[in-house]
């Protein structure tokens, strides 16, 4: 078992926390973590969910607890707009096992954050420069110095410098649709009545659908959650002052959307949403409301030389997959297993890397598959009955990873 070395984790949030937790709990002697945002990393108050499984299983890794606050959901239960029965909620043509927890990402964050071992340096406001192989390790830079460490985990997200380091320039396809997301205190719900605390609701219409979920807000209420996915009209103003083909990930802050795109989720929420959902949606006022546009990507491989990548710099699948927090809370518990048992660093990379490169690119290809079936392809719902969505529902999900792959430790 090898034990000691420098570690440094570049960035601090959902991956780089948990990343900070498994160096440790692997034996690292001393970790720095730096993070380029100030502070608290800003929280836009929207949610996650984690499968039920895969919570019990990070829970036994010692990566979540019941700590986190939660709300648990059972089922889903899949609507259309049918004009000719006009029940508020639309036409129920499915009901499916849905068995989840969700989060709100703020107060995740800072239990993560208040996990990160005492010990180790988190230093915010510090972004990482650049960072240059050595003999034995790399160089991190920042503006405040340089130091030597002999092993760097790259958890900064989807436009990560550590991966450009390992990799080049290697960047994120633009999947061709966007997501518009909101989240807003319950209270302001009309009809709560109309929809049980338990379901998640995925209120479908052609080219697209809007997933909707209570979460915690942290402070022992709930928030109403939601993400409405489809494509953009070809000629609508994205405003994002960029190429999404070109320029690589991007995403519009709270309060951002030109009036182009809340036009549009004006006619989607007016014209092709059961009223009920379409009202859910416009309760949410323009501070509330981002957009991200979707991608997928994963890099060559997980490691290279001593830089080893985590969580978004990994791996970016659409979140269809319900995934993308759970794929980086794995990513930690594979770390920490395998700097525990390895021998030499070039061993433990090795671990890593057989792991989590597969994982990543399982989780991306469902996540296209998943982004066909409810976007870009999607069936003629109203014609659709319970076995109908079964079976779309086994063709779409493929191996039955949706909630992430099952943790093999
Ligand atoms: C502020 C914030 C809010 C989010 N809210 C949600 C949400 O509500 N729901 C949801 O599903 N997902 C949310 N996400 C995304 C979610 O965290 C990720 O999709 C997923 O959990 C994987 O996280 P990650 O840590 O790999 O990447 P990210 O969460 O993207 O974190 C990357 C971190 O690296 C830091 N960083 C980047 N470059 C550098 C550098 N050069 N030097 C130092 N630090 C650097 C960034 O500041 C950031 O904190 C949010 C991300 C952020 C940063």
């Amino acid at each position: 078992m090898m034990r000691g070395g420098k570690v440094a984790v570049v960035g601090g949030s959902i991956a780089g926390c948990a990343a900070a937790l498994a160096a440790y709990r692997g034996g690292a002697d001393e970790i720095t973590v730096y993070e380029r945002a100030a502070g608290d990393l800003a929280d836009r108050g929207v949610g996650l969910a984690v499968h039920d499984a895969r919570y019990a299983e990070l829970s036994s890794a010692g990566y979540m607890d019941a700590g986190m606050p939660w709300v648990q959901l059972v089922r889903r239960r899949w609507y259309v707009r049918d004009d000719a029965a006009p029940a508020p909620v639309g036409r129920e043509i499915a009901v499916m096992p849905f068995p989840f927890r969700t989060y709100n990402w703020g107060p995740l964050w800072r239990e993560l954050r208040s996990r990160v071992p005492a010990g180790a340096d988190f230093r915010a406001g510090t972004p990482v420069t650049a960072l240059r192989p050595e003999p034995g390790g790399v160089r991190v830079e920042t503006a405040d110095g340089a130091e030597h460490v002999d092993l760097v985990i790259g958890a900064d997200g989807y436009r990560s410098v550590a991966r450009a380091a390992a990799f080049g320039d290697v960047r994120p396809a633009y999947a061709g649709y966007l997501a518009w997301r909101g989240a807003f205190p319950e209270a302001r719900l009309t009809d709560p009545g109309l929809w049980d605390d338990e379901d998640c609701v995925y209120a479908v219409f052609p080219g697209g659908h809007v997933i909707i979920y209570r979460i915690p807000d942290g402070a022992g209420g709930r928030r109403v959650n939601w993400v409405l996915y489809t494509a953009p009209p070809p000629d609508l103003d994205l405003g994002l002052g960029l190429d999404l083909q070109l320029t690589g990930p991007t995403s519009l802050p709270p309060g951002g959307l030109t009036e182009a795109l809340s036009a549009h989720l004006g006619y989607v929420a007016d014209e092709l949403l059961p009223p009920y959902w379409g009202a859910v949606l416009l309760a949410t006022a323009p501070e509330e409301l981002f957009l991200q546009p979707m991608y997928d990507f994963t890099a060559p491989r997980c490691t290279a030389d001593r830089v080893l990548l985590v969580g978004d710099a990994a791996a970016v699948a659409r979140p269809h997959t319900g995934a993308g927090a759970v794929k980086a809370l794995q990513d930690a518990t594979v770390l920490e297993s395998a700097l525990a048992t390895a021998d030499t660093w070039t061993d433990a990379l090795d671990t890593y890397d057989t792991d989590r490169t597969l994982s990543g690119r399982s989780m991306v290809d469902l996540g296209r598959r998943l982004g066909g079936a409810l976007v870009q392809g999607t069936p003629d719902w109203s014609a659709m009955d319970q076995a109908g969505m079964e079976t779309w529902w086994r063709q779409a999900d493929g191996t039955g990873a949706f909630g992430g792959r099952e943790l093999r430790r």
